[in-house]
């Protein structure tokens, strides 16, 4: 089924130069772009497109305490969040997230597209490109990792936000409304 989907190039895409590269992927996939314009994400924003939610952020959280684990350990894990709670490490991931989306203009475009959520998410990659498969954007063209970002305490730069595809029409409609 015909879907919409939300994603934006990060700060590191365009400083990067992999505009056109990251979008001609999603273009080659079938996608059809519906809106795109480049702004900067209100702090307003950045909040209702990083919220609070346990489920997100212990999940964000746990992604610290793989990555960690295969360098620097728990002991690092602990210097740097004062806590090896996952729940307790993604709020602070929280802050670094809001921080960096709203540091400089993004791209934000809405695609359409046959099961758009879970298709953009599977070009994208895994949320570390350090583990995220070759083929991918992430894979592809990133070369940061969570552990590079959580050692200077900053979010991992990994070059584009995709809905999930629960997610997608509610950041459609705060991007709509905040952005577009
Ligand atoms: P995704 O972007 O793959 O959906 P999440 O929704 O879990 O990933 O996290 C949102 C963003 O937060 C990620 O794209 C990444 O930039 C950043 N992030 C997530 N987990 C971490 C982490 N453990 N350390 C640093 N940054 C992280
Ligand atoms: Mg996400």
């Amino acid at each position: 089924m015909q879907s919409k989907e939300l994603i934006f190039l990060k700060p590191d895409a365009i400083e990067g130069k992999l505009v056109g590269k990251i979008i001609a992927r999603f273009e080659e996939a079938g996608f059809k772009i519906v809106r795109m314009k480049k702004n900067l994400i209100s702090k307003e924003l950045a909040l209702l497109l990083y919220p609070d939610s346990k489920e997100q952020l212990t999940g964000m959280g746990n992604k610290t305490l793989t990555a960690m684990s295969q360098k620097g350990g728990m002991e690092m894990v602990t210097k740097l969040f004062n806590t090896t709670d996952p729940f307790e490490i993604g709020k602070q991931l929280n802050e670094w997230n809001r921080k960096y989306a709203s540091s400089t203009e993004v791209i934000a475009c809405i695609l359409e597209g046959e099961d758009a959520a879970n298709r953009a998410r599977a070009l994208i990659g895994k949320t570390d490109p350090a583990i995220a498969d070759k083929g991918t954007i992430r894979g592809d063209f990133s070369k940061d990792s969570i552990y590079m970002g959580n050692m200077e305490r900053r979010a991992c730069r990994n070059l584009v936000h995709a809905s999930d595809a629960e997610r997608a029409p509610v950041e459609i409609g705060y991007f709509e409304k905040y952005f577009f």
